[in-house]
């Protein structure tokens, strides 16, 4: 499925199967995920796609003599400059992004950057595997800049906070659930997964907060998260895009208050994170869509369809 130019449809085309450089591997693609970056991309939100573009950064597929690896987001750093040198490879100034800069997991075949790739555990099927290496991962990297909050507050409760949801609840912390106002079932969704209060974005949660993180792309959710968090609480902000912030008194931010971004994630937060999710035991909620239907499924996602996590199903 191919994205020729912002803001048009992604078209079902067949095209060579990629050969790999020295360095890569060749992947059969079974599943991968839809994340809400792919609908930034798609939309014409992110600044320089490589076009035409095979999206998708949360593949699950099988090498030639059949082991299995997930390609996330990070799909190439060059390691020389500060930020790799320094550990913080995610925000490396040459970083190449999979269904970004290099094509990506809508199609049958992928290639990609062994060094980059990350071993799925065997716990996990494909399909319920794919969440977990971008909703999961920049959720789980989130949290840990969150720093050790007792109540956290998930602003956005799609694929990621899913899955922040358990992972949270797991360490012992109280999660106050925020959904987009009128969604019901949304809030249903986030009882369910282990949050002891959910209700609608613009309400107040019963108590202060410690932090927050806010998953979904809405600019007028930190000064609301600033109003929701406690003296020296951290809001930290999710996603790649965001609409914009509006103005607000600076007493929102006064008592060392926090606002913070997430960019990318490191290989060792998959590392990490992989190692965690079945110790939790991490659950993804899956929407199984065929391949070909990623339009459809984008769509979905942009009008908030989608309880939990939609994965393109590659048969
Ligand atoms: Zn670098
Ligand atoms: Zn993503």
């Amino acid at each position: 499925m191919v994205l020729h130019r912002a803001g048009e449809a992604l078209r079902l085309e067949d095209v060579p199967v990629p050969e790999p450089r020295p360095g890569q591997v060749r992947l059969q693609v079974s599943a991968c995920g839809v994340c809400r970056t792919d609908l930034h991309v798609v939309d014409g939100e992110l600044a320089r796609p490589k076009l035409p573009l095979v999206p998708g950064h949360q593949v699950v597929g099988r090498m030639e003599d059949g082991r299995r690896l997930g390609v996330p987001w990070l799909g190439w750093t060059d390691g020389t400059c500060r930020y790799c040198l320094s550990g913080r490879e995610n925000l490396c100034e040459s970083a190449r992004f999979t269904g970004y800069d290099l094509d990506g997991g809508y199609a049958e075949w992928v290639v990609a950057d062994e060094g980059y790739c990350l071993p799925i555990p065997d716990e996990y099927d494909d399909v319920q595997a794919a969440p977990l290496l971008c909703a999961g991962l920049i959720g789980y990297r989130s949290l840990r800049l969150a720093g050790d909050p007792e109540r956290l507050g998930l602003y956005g409760f799609g694929s990621s906070a899913h899955i922040v949801v358990q992972v949270a609840r797991h360490e012992g912390r109280r999660v106050f659930g925020f959904v987009r106002p009128g969604d019901e079932a949304a809030a249903m969704f986030a009882l369910e997964l282990g949050c002891e209060w959910a209700g609608p974005s613009d309400e107040r949660a019963p108590e202060e907060l410690d932090a927050a993180i806010i998953f979904a792309p809405v600019g007028e959710l930190v000064p609301a998260a600033l109003r929701a968090v406690a003296r020296g609480g951290i809001v930290v902000c999710a996603g790649i895009h965001m609409s914009d912030i509006p103005t607000f008194p600076y007493e929102l931010l006064w008592e060392e208050r926090v606002i913070r971004s997430v960019a990318n994630l490191t290989r060792r937060d998959g590392e990490e994170f992989l190692a965690l999710a079945p110790r939790v035991p991490v659950r993804t909620e899956v929407e199984e869509i065929p391949l070909e239907q990623a339009n459809e499924a984008l769509e979905r996602l942009r009008s908030g369809q989608i309880q939990g996590a939609a994965v393109l199903r590659v048969d």
